[in-house]
């Protein structure tokens, strides 16, 4: 079974990518055939500036290995070191429908978000469909946010297939981590970088505390009870506990006598609890090594995205 996981190298990954999106990949290591992209196509986006996107594009796949993904066991790479992605991405897109992507949900969010609407943001998930469909996928573990781009991609699987024949492209399932909630973001909105609001996994220690400091929280004094389902700073410190652990935070936020500055800190000393030895790791990974790495896996990948593109251009007519 092939698990595919990307992220984009566009700012510091968040505790909302490591539980929506590492963890999952990592947690299926060695019991499957893991592939991850750094989608730096993707990233092209929101980046506009070259050193930028050069310094992001290491870091993460430096993260990812702190994070603990194994070469050796999986494949990880740069999207843009493999270029049957864009070429996919051009055949998919003359088969997909205008009304399919008017529906994205994300790209409409982006815009209110005040990101410019250029078409790579509007085609966005039909270049995430070229990425999945390259690989042959058969699972995707991705977090809530991504639910609706993944169903489009079997959309256009399935359209593409129509067209040109049955089992061209392979149809992948979608794990949703029902576990996972959406990771809400200092501000109480999706925790994403495109919004700054996020919880970096790798930021020195100074900085990190004065994130989770900075959440968002209601004026209750430390007397007062607190709901713990609408509080920001629970929701974070839920993702780090067992249902045990999360029932006897609950019933302290609700008791009343915890003020949400001691919250807080209980929420900082988990994080560097749980991160600990991955952000010291992180600190000894080479940019040596971690070029190394994404150059054999754009090999691996390539093998495997030539297959699918001889396939999928005698099918339409190309060779
Ligand atoms: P971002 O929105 O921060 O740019 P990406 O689009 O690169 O994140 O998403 C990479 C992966 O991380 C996806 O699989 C996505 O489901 C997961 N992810 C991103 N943000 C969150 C979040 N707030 N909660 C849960 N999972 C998330």
């Amino acid at each position: 079974m092939r698990v595919l996981s990307g992220m984009q190298p566009s700012g510091d990954p968040h505790i909302g990518n490591y539980f929506g999106s590492i963890k999952p990949n990592i947690e299926l290591m060695g019991e499957e055939e893991n592939i991850y992209i750094v989608v730096d196509l993707h990233a092209l986006t929101s980046v506009r500036d070259a050193n930028e996107l050069r310094e992001y594009r290491m870091n993460l796949v430096k993260d990812l290995l702190a994070c603990g993904f194994d070469p050796e066991k999986g494949i990880l790479f740069f999207q843009s070191d493999v270029p049957e992605h864009a070429e996919l991405l051009w055949i998919l897109s003359c088969i997909t429908p205008m009304g399919l992507l008017e529906r994205a949900v994300s790209y409409k969010d982006k815009l209110a978000q005040g990101l410019e609407p250029n078409h790579g943001l509007f085609a966005y998930p039909v270049l995430q469909a070229a990425d999945i469909l390259l690989y042959d996928s058969d699972l995707i573990p991705v977090g809530k946010d991504q639910k609706q781009h993944i169903e489009m991609t079997r959309d256009i699987a399935q359209k593409f297939n129509n067209a040109y024949g049955d089992g061209v492209l392979k149809e992948p399932d979608v794990q949703i981590r029902e576990d996972v909630a959406v990771v809400p973001g200092t501000d109480g909105r999706k925790m994403s970088k495109s919004y700054g609001n996020t919880i970096p996994l790798f930021a020195d220690d100074k900085k990190t505390e004065k994130i989770i400091m900075g959440i968002v929280t209601d004026s209750k004094g430390v007397e007062e009870p607190k709901d713990p389902e609408n509080c920001n700073v629970f929701k974070i410190h839920s993702l780090f506990l067992d249902d045990d652990g999360k029932k006897e935070l609950e019933d302290k936020y609700r008791a009343g006598g915890l003020g949400y500055g001691d919250a807080k800190k209980m929420l900082a000393e988990e994080f560097f609890n749980y991160f600990g030895d991955m952000r010291k790791k992180r600190l000894e990974i080479s940019d040596e090594s971690a070029k190394e790495v994404v150059k054999n896996g754009a090999a691996k990948a390539r093998k495997i995205a030539e297959k699918t593109m001889d396939r999928v251009r005698k099918s339409v007519g190309l060779r």
